[in-house]
């Protein structure tokens, strides 16, 4: 069964909306398989999110990122990877469809409340990052 990592981001644990992401996910037949809530420091959050190193918005990603918990989780189900990009919904909270979790809860493009693997290679990678199993 395929695996994805999700992140629900500082502001949405700030909003407490950590139930109603989890909620979204099993309703989508995606099972949570592992989940914490940590804190991490902006140099862990800047190896995290290094693909981006060049984007112009890379160091507020980071700082933001480590601004406050989150929430990591594994997340298992028939094509994990790109049902959970869906559930998500468009990078920009603006573009998403209805019912996705960023345009439910996501404020703007920088605080859009959930991260998602973008395909299974990454979704190892990230999970390796935050999960010693
Ligand atoms: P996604 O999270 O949908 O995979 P990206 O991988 O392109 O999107 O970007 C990573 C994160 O960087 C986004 O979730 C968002 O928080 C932030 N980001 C992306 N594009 C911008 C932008 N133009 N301005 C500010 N922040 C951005
Ligand atoms: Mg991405």
């Amino acid at each position: 069964m395929e695996q994805t990592l999700s992140i629900i981001k500082p502001d949405a644990v700030e909003r407490n909306l950590i139930q109603n992401i989890k909620d979204i996910f099993t309703k989508n037949n995606l099972k949570i398989k592992e989940s914490k809530k940590i804190k991490i420091s902006k140099d862990e959050a800047a190896e995290f999110y290094k693909v981006h190193q060049s984007k112009p918005f890379y160091n507020d990603l980071c700082t933001y990122l480590s601004s406050g918990p989150i929430v990591v989780m594994i997340l298992e189900g028939e094509n994990a990877v790109l049902a959970n990009r869906k559930i998500m919904g468009a990078t920009n909270p603006k573009d998403a469809e209805e019912n996705t979790i960023r345009k439910l809860y996501g404020i703007s493009i920088d605080k859009n409340s959930v991260h998602g693997s973008d395909s299974i290679d990454n979704a190892k990678k990230e999970i390796d990052f935050f999960f010693d199993l």
